[in-house]
């Protein structure tokens, strides 16, 4: 293990070397691999990222398994000021994080801004780590006996993220994981991978002891890695769905605990008495912002009855005024998509759309801007069940719709879909919208909000292939997923009553 010295990719070729964190330090990967990041809003390299051997990984492993044993005997208040610490410094440097984020994934800087402010959330969540790891108690089980819980740390565990939330999704792993009292292996998507250094350097520079947190970069190899580690004890994916099933199955099997959230289709409903205009404004928002790379993004309206027409009309007329342009440039509204293989697959949709039998009423790919890895806001009509374009997570700027009589009908198109990770509905009927949360098969529901992410005391999930495991991300199920019950039975006896007893103990 090397630490950084004179980086040579950066004398080779002018670009930043992103390198690994461990043990409190930059470390210069050894395995002679590495892997391209971009500017998206440029299509310009700006970075080379070392991808780490099962070797490097196993030495981050180290670093945390070793940093364990004193960091979780920290006391709680003390812990709790360190996060306080941490939430003032994230606080502080938000920007320069929104920075970072939109030189390598694209997003504009007002959405970064954003992504670093629900990730803030979940640290002030942790902020109250004394209250969450509060346990039960009860007096006098039996005569002279006491039963209590407690919740101690895993030991090491794992964050596997996606590239499109850099600096926030790996928040939720990292935050509520420091907080019981684990130490974290972070492996961070590798297209933008600086959030995951800054966020490194930041710690330290907060007050967390060396060890507790480390970054590795790379690929399936430092992933499987992570995944076979036997000082591993749990992993938290986040990531698209075959790869989260894979993780999943991986990791349960080299029995480590296992949360692996997976990709989405969401589906907005919009009933006929819905205001029109108020859905409208929330589809092109939530279709389009994020150029649609969220997992929460809306992707599919389903249009109930003869409110499609105007409401078509209505998101028709709006997407010419989206601005789109490089996230930097203060006007802009909508950025690239990530990497220009991405953005030509995301394209590959709306060309097939009509092979398919669906409609492209605006076709994104028309006068994009610039050389970067942009595309316009797409629109396609008539989209059914079997279409790629319906049933495939498209992760960009494309909106379906879909016709349907009946509000049974549109239930039912989001209760068959694989996925069950948010949806909507926009009605002006309490009735139905409370219907609609009892009947629906999604972990997120909004009544007419269209990206319902719970808040940072609640937990974020999905259902079905939006979700392997049981526990949501990130709020009180974080919390239960980064701890293991311990049950203590206590009885301090007068001495003069003790005696040999060989039977069962009971309840007396
Ligand atoms: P991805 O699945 O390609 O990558 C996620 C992580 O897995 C990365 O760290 C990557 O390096 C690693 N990985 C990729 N291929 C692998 C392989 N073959 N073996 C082992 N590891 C591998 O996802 P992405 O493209 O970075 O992110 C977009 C996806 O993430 C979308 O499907 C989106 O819906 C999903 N997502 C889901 C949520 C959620 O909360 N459910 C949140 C954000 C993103």
């Amino acid at each position: 293990m090397t630490e950084l010295a004179t980086p040579p990719v950066e004398e080779r070729t002018g670009v930043k070397r992103i390198s690994h964190w461990i043990g409190g330090h930059a470390v210069a990967g050894e395995s002679g691999r590495s892997g391209p990041v971009y500017n998206p809003a440029t299509g310009r390299l700006s970075g080379e990222v070392d991808f780490a051997t099962a070797e490097e990984v196993d030495r981050a492993v180290q670093a945390a398994r070793e940093a364990f044993p004193k960091w979780r005997a920290v006391s709680l208040a003390k812990r709790a000021e360190l996060f306080f610490r941490i939430r003032e410094l994230v606080h502080d440097r938000r920007e320069e994080a929104a920075r970072l984020l939109t030189a390598e994934h694209g997003k504009v800087l007002s959405d970064a801004m954003g992504e670093v402010t629900r990730g803030l959330e979940v640290i002030e969540f942790c902020c109250g780590l004394p209250t969450l790891l509060k346990s039960e108690f009860s007096e006098q089980v039996s005569t002279g006996i006491d039963v209590y819980s407690i919740r101690q740390p895993l030991g090491v565990v794992a964050g596997i993220t996606p590239f499109n939330f850099p600096a926030m999704v790996p928040m939720w792993m990292w935050a509520p994981a420091l907080a019981c009292g684990n130490t974290f292996v972070l492996k961070p998507s590798e297209k933008d991978p600086s959030a995951s250094v800054w966020t490194a350097e930041l710690l330290k520079e907060a007050g967390v002891p060396d060890g507790v947190f480390n970054v590795v970069h790379g690929d399936k190899v430092a992933v499987d890695a992570v995944l076979e580690h036997p000082d591993i004890a749990a992993v938290s994916f986040v990531g698209s769905t075959p790869i989260a099933r894979y993780v999943y199955e991986t990791a349960t099997r080299t029995g480590k605990r296992c949360q692996a959230l997976g990709g989405a289709k969401n589906h907005m409903i919009v009933l006929p008495d819905a205001d029109v205009e108020m859905a409208a404004d929330a589809a092109v928002s939530a279709a389009y912002g994020s150029a649609g790379e969220r997992c929460m993004a809306i992707s599919q309206v389903v249009a109930v009855g003869n409110v499609a027409e105007p409401l078509i009309e209505a998101i028709r007329e709006r997407i010419p005024k989206v601005k789109v342009g490089d996230g930097l440039d203060p006007s802009s509204e909508m950025g690239p998509l990530v990497t220009r293989e991405h953005r030509d697959r995301v394209a590959s949709y709306v060309e097939n759309a009509p092979g398919e039998g669906a409609k492209v009423l605006v076709d994104g790919r028309e006068d994009v801007p610039g050389e970067g890895f942009f595309l316009k806001p797409s629109l396609l009509d008539d989209l059914k069940p079997g279409m790629k374009a319906y049933e495939d997570e498209i992760f960009g700027p494309v909106l379906g719709v879909t016709r349907v009589s009946t509000y049974d009908e549109a239930v039912g198109l989001v209760n068959e879909s694989p996925y069950g990770n948010g949806t909507a509905i926009f009605t002006r009927d309490g009735g139905v919208a409370r219907q609609f949360q009892f009947d629906v098969q999604a972990g997120m529901v909004g009544i007419n909000v269209p990206i319902p992410v719970p808040v940072a005391y609640y937990s974020f999930g999905g259902w079905k292939s939006s979700l392997f495991g049981d526990r949501h991300i990130y709020g009180p199920e974080g919390i239960e997923f980064y701890t293991r019950g311990k049950v203590v039975t206590s009885r301090w006896p007068d001495p003069a009553t003790s005696k040999v007893d060989l039977g069962f103990p009971q309840t007396r």
